[in-house]
């Protein structure tokens, strides 16, 4: 993957990268979209609190779905931009290089791009995610906790019963309403 230039200073990189997020409508206007059968809004959302999970892996097995409704979500605002993420890396990575052998996502749904030295971006390539929370388990143990899950509304089948509330441990998943979708990490809908 091409770096990004040295000279690119970090706090304008971090803000572009929000600008691009809000553009893109990352919590917002598409999940509104499939909110509403028969023009009526589902008022009974499923979602996680990221402060309750505990990255247990239920999410990636116990979703009704082949590839669960779950997946990985950034708070950028929280992120320390780390060279050694360990929501990144294998714990005993020969190399920090992007060398499958040495990073923890089972799916390639990670992208880490140069900053400056010594900071990287993580993003998440959600359609590659499939919640397995093995970031997220890293990221909690020895960085600043800024990876976590979110049901993304658009794959989500809005169940009656959620099975993966059902097999959560923590009692993390529960009722959100249309207005608040998503559950950020950090409070802001945009990261
Ligand atoms: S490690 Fe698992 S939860 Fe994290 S981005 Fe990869 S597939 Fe998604
Ligand atoms: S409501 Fe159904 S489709 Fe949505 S996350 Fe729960 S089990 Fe998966
Ligand atoms: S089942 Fe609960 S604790 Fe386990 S990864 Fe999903 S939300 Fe987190």
């Amino acid at each position: 993957m091409a770096e990004k230039s040295p000279t690119i200073n970090r706090r304008k990189f971090v803000a572009d990268g929000l600008r691009v997020a809000g553009a893109a409508g990352l919590f917002g206007a598409a999940g509104l979209l499939t909110m509403r059968r028969g023009g009526e809004p589902i008022n009974n959302l499923w979602q996680i609190d990221p402060n309750k999970c505990v990255a247990c892996g239920n999410c990636a097995t116990h979703c009704v779905l082949d590839k669960s409704a779950a997946v990985c979500k950034h708070a950028f605002r929280m992120c320390g931009y780390c060279n050694l993420c360990t929501g990144y890396f294998e714990p005993e990575a020969a190399e920090l290089t992007t060398g499958a052998e040495n990073v923890l996502c089972p799916t390639g749904a990670i992208v880490r791009t140069f900053v400056e030295d010594p900071y990287y971006e993580y993003t998440i390539d959600e359609p590659k995610c499939i919640g397995c929370a093995k970031c997220v388990k890293g990221c909690i143990a020895f960085g600043n906790g800024s990876l976590y899950l979110q049901i993304d509304q658009d794959r989500c089948m809005h169940c009656n019963e959620c099975a993966i509330a059902v097999a959560c441990p923590s009692e993390a998943v529960r009722r959100v309403t249309a207005e608040t979708p998503y559950l950020p990490k950090d409070g802001d809908p945009e990261s």
